[in-house]
């Protein structure tokens, strides 16, 4: 018994952490620590891929916005030029080929517009020096074609009026050689000559419809050969016709060979036509060259606006590619970290969970508690909580056993154990013995010296009884009030005697004074002894009454004696 309370006062005291010290258990990993450790390492790699990300974005929004906020408006800049100076060519050919001074206005004036918006644009665009001085040269060039064309028309306008007075002069020359002909009654001598000016003015005609200079050359030769002859033809024509005749010869030859006459009016509008035909063409040539460069620009900032985009996507593609392989290792982070979770607490928590349960059904388990984080303070917590419960339980059930008094086994534990033996006897075939003890003349013991001497004697007499107890198999307890019982299990009757008579002596040996006792004057006992035999059949109960049967026979035999059940 005070062993027991020794036990449960120690247990009490201990505390399974402290049992285990830091260095026992190794190093402590707290599991608030590691879940914290591995949140703010999950949200610090997410916002690192955020940064990276973001950043990434900003770069690409940098070239994207480049390409839409410069690049292309350029493009549709140079292109716009480009057009512009394509319709400049378009007329630059009307202005070229104007048929008449509103025509050629009309070019005029839309070339100087064009040219006027192609200029507005240069400057508030970028104000490129190259194109700005093309400009420049292609607009005085445009002035100077215009006078040309002008001065073209103009000669054109003169030779129209001249080649009326021509005919006015064929027609006077008509009139005149049929009057002469009349006059010299049909004579061919007239003929000659009206047929020579008919002739040169056919000639001159001719030449005025011709494009090429040499021939109007050639015609200009030949129309003065031919006016020299027709002079010399005056003297064939009657005297009267004569002077009218010199007169239309003298305006003949004025019309056609002065200096603003016909034919070098001709002469002078081809040169000035090839004139007006070469500086179109190099006007031409200038507006193609600045549509040229326009149109290069466009083409380099397109290639460059291609380059950019290119580019873009083939870091959009390694941004892909980095995005998948680092989305990859995320999910390997997360997996591992998903594993170690479970692995380092939710497997532990489940395992627990179940042993503890198997444990509360009654299993027999003991939780792991290996580790030094919060799971295996539980476990180890729950472990020495259990162990104190199954102590403790079996202090109760020890205690539920036990007399309080004398600390000998108590009636429970006594018919337990006699049951016990019973059934092992009878297995074994061997004999049980038992023998009930009774103090004599104890109420008067208490009478005489009071209950708690009374209970020191019962002590005194326990422990005496033990001291009588020698084979392990036999068994001692307190039957009740002043009664004790021995049990004797597979003793011969020798042996059983020597025992009662053993036990007689010792009490007896005690020599505890009773002056209340009839049979000695210290304190005595009496015994009733009961055989159980395999084949008697007996209980419990009855080899009980038995025994006392045999102690009422020793009490009635005087007391301090031994009787056995006949
Ligand atoms: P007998 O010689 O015939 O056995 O007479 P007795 O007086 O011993 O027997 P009885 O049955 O008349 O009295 C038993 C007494 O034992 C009565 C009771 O007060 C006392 N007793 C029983 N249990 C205890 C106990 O635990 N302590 C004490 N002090 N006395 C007890
Ligand atoms: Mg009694
Ligand atoms: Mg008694």
């Amino acid at each position: 018994m005070s062993i027991v309370k020794k036990n449960i006062a120690k247990g009490d005291q201990q505390t399974p952490l402290k049992s285990q010290s830091t260095t026992t258990r190794g190093r402590r990993y707290s599991l608030a620590t590691i879940i914290t450790s591995v949140f703010i390492s999950i949200v610090f790699l997410f916002m690192a891929a955020m940064a990276l990300s973001y950043y990434r974005l900003i770069s690409f929004q940098s070239i994207l916005s480049h390409i839409t906020e410069d690049s292309f408006p350029e493009i549709t800049y140079s292109r716009n030029l480009h057009n512009q100076a394509n319709e400049l060519l378009y007329l630059s050919s009307h202005l070229t080929n104007a048929g008449n001074n509103a025509t050629l206005r009309i070019a005029k004036q839309s070339i100087e517009s064009k040219l006027q918006n192609i200029q507005k644009q240069i400057v508030e665009k970028d104000s490129n020096i190259y194109l700005t001085t093309q400009l420049n040269v292609i607009s005085n060039e445009f002035s100077n074609l215009y006078d040309l064309v002008k001065q073209k028309l103009y000669i054109q306008g003169q030779i129209k009026s001249g080649q009326n007075s021509m005919y006015t002069l064929h027609e006077k020359m008509f009139r005149l050689s049929q009057k002469t002909r009349k006059e010299l009654n049909n004579n061919l001598a007239s003929t000659a000559w009206t047929l020579a000016y008919s002739e040169i003015i056919t000639f001159a005609s001719k030449a005025l419809i011709k494009l090429r200079l040499q021939e109007v050359r050639q015609t200009f030769t030949q129309v003065s050969n031919k006016i020299e002859s027709l002079n010399k033809g005056l003297i064939s024509l009657p005297k009267s016709s004569q002077t009218s005749a010199e007169s239309l010869t003298f305006q003949l030859q004025q019309l056609l060979l002065e200096n603003d006459g016909l034919l070098l009016l001709k002469i002078e509008q081809l040169r000035i036509s090839g004139r007006v035909i070469g500086r179109g063409n190099f006007v031409k040539n200038l507006v193609d060259d600045f549509s040229r460069v326009a149109e290069f620009k466009s083409y380099q900032i397109n290639e460059s606006v291609i380059e950019e985009t290119n580019s873009i996507i083939a870091r959009a593609a390694t941004e892909a590619k980095l995005m998948s392989l680092a989305s990859i290792l995320v999910l390997l982070v997360l997996f591992f970290v998903i594993d170690f979770i479970k692995r380092r607490f939710v497997e532990r928590v489940v395992t627990l969970n179940k042993n503890v349960i198997t444990r509360l059904k009654g299993g027999d388990i003991k939780l792991d508690a290996s580790g030094n984080d919060e799971i295996s303070d539980i476990a180890e917590a729950f472990n020495f909580f259990a162990e104190k419960i199954e102590e403790q339980k079996q202090v109760l059930h020890a205690l539920s056993l036990t007399d309080g008094l004398t600390g000998l086994p108590n009636r429970r534990a006594l018919d337990q154990r006699l049951s016990n033996d019973l059934q092992t006897a009878t297995r074994n075939k061997w004999p049980v013995v038992v023998m009930l003890m009774d103090i004599d003349f104890f109420k008067k013991y208490n009478d005489t010296y009071g209950h708690l001497a009374g209970d020191d004697c019962l002590k005194e007499v326990s422990a005496a009884l033990l001291r009588c107890k020698k084979r392990s198999t036999d068994f001692v307890a307190r039957y009740g009030g002043e009664e004790f019982l021995f049990i004797l299990p597979n003793t011969k009757p020798d042996g059983v005697q020597k025992v009662a008579d053993n036990i007689l002596a010792e009490v007896n040996a005690l020599n505890i004074l009773h002056q209340g006792s009839s049979v000695a004057s210290h304190v005595t006992l009496s015994i009733g002894i009961a055989g159980f035999h395999h084949q008697d059949n007996l209980d419990s109960t009855q080899l009980l009454e038995n025994a006392d049967r045999a102690l009422y026979k020793a009490k009635n035999s005087g007391k301090n004696c031994i009787c056995y059940y006949q």
